[in-house]
């Protein structure tokens, strides 16, 4: 495709050919498109199969059991049963949540407020991170359950879930954290991390769109009610009869990332930082998290006197994002930026750049020109009305 070049991954991913491969072979009326809930007949033998080894795919990625694998359909949902489903199971309580959390966990938070629940939001500090010391002080008795991102979607800032988690667990709270960034690209073993419930979703590591799954820690023992019932699949956690070419494209999208991790992030890092060093010859650009540990595909700048509206139609040679996908149906600045104390005008200005598998040095070097010459443009533009 001779198209602007694809800087968006953090929004979502291609599928990867391999995974598209393995998903074909469980659509057509020659391929494995049987109901894995069927017991009666070998098509239903042979789904569950391919259901059962990409869920020990996906718990392998997380150094979990399988049985701790529910299936959902993308990380929204996940999100929505972990917070949703542990306050009915618990029958209420004190939620503690930051407000830079993707709207996944903002929304259903937002919503058991709206039911009587109480919730402690924490600002996150002017390098994106949540202080754990913040969650501390927020934890009370009655605190049920603490919702803490591990990277964030917009800035890539990685919090130090390991340190909130071990919080979470001297207050008896439960900790549940939303990996869809993050899975596949850091280390993630839930039999060192003290969480209890992690998010995943699929197309963020070139899987496919609509599949994603719930941990849930069986040692101690999680409960999450239901939140879609009718049929008891998923041990009666999550009901619907279970997409085969999905949950295989997702289980198989985890394996890839994993056996290749630690390749692909170096690789993915020096071209991200090949751009940074383009993008911080010009002047007024800031580097949103800079001073926090990141993922190695995020970029988040801010371009100091710059409209981000305006620089995204500027910028012809790259997709790129003002924030999140999610909110970018609105003009009002990311309300993670400003979480951390951007200006509004800055905060207005940010775009972010995410690379991925498919990206080249050559992407790299166009888009970096792109860059230099619009903001530069943009700037005498401004200068020349002032
Ligand atoms: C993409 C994303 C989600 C939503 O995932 P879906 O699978 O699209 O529902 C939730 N949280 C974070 C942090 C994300 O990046």
């Amino acid at each position: 495709m001779s198209q602007a070049v694809y800087l968006d991954y953090a929004a979502t991913t291609p599928v990867d050919p391999r995974v598209v491969k393995a998903m074909t072979a469980c659509l057509g009326p020659d391929d494995n498109f049987g109901n894995p809930a069927s017991r009666s007949h070998l098509y239903g033998w042979l789904a569950e199969e391919a259901v059962e080894n990409a869920r020990r795919q996906v718990a392998d990625a997380l150094n979990a059991d399988p049985r701790e694998i529910v299936w959902t359909s993308g990380a929204t949902e996940a999100d929505n049963l972990a917070i949703k489903g542990v306050l009915e199971q618990r029958g209420g309580g004190h939620v503690i949540t930051a407000t830079s959390e993707h709207k996944a966990v903002v929304d259903p938070c937002a919503w058991l407020e709206r039911q009587g629940h109480e919730v402690t939001w924490i600002a996150p500090e002017a390098d994106g991170r949540v202080d754990p010391a913040k969650v501390k002080a927020a934890l009370r008795e009655d605190t049920v359950l603490v919702s803490i991102m591990h990277a964030n979607n917009e800035t890539g800032v990685i919090n130090d879930i390991a340190a909130i988690g071990a919080l979470c667990r001297e207050h008896g709270a439960l900790f549940h954290t939303d990996a869809a960034q993050s899975a596949g690209k850091l280390p993630l073993d839930v039999r060192e991390l003290p969480v209890d419930l992690v998010s995943l979703c699929a197309h963020k590591i070139y899987g496919p769109k609509g599949v994603g799954a719930l941990y849930v820690r069986r040692h101690p023992d999680v409960r999450v009610a239901a939140q879609i019932h009718g049929g008891g699949h998923e041990r009666n956690m999550r009901s619907g009869t279970l997409p085969t070419h999905q949950i295989v494209g997702m289980g198989e999208a985890l394996a890839l990332a994993m056996a290749e991790r630690e390749e692909e992030q170096a690789r993915v890092a020096a071209l991200r930082d090949r751009l940074w060093e383009r993008a911080a010859t010009l002047p007024g650009v800031h580097l949103n998290g800079r001073d926090a540990p990141r993922l190695p595909g995020h970029l988040n700048l801010a371009f100091e006197g710059i409209d981000g509206e305006m620089l995204l139609t500027a910028l012809t040679e790259a997709a790129v994002s003002t924030g999140s996908a999610c909110t970018s149906a609105t003009l009002e600045p990311s309300y993670v930026l400003k979480a951390m104390g951007l200006a509004d005008d800055l905060a207005r200005s940010a775009l972010r750049f995410s690379v991925g598998r498919f990206t080249t040095e050559a992407d790299i070097d166009r888009v970096g020109q792109n860059l230099t010459e619009v903001v530069t443009r943009l700037r005498e533009a401004t200068r020349q009305h002032a």
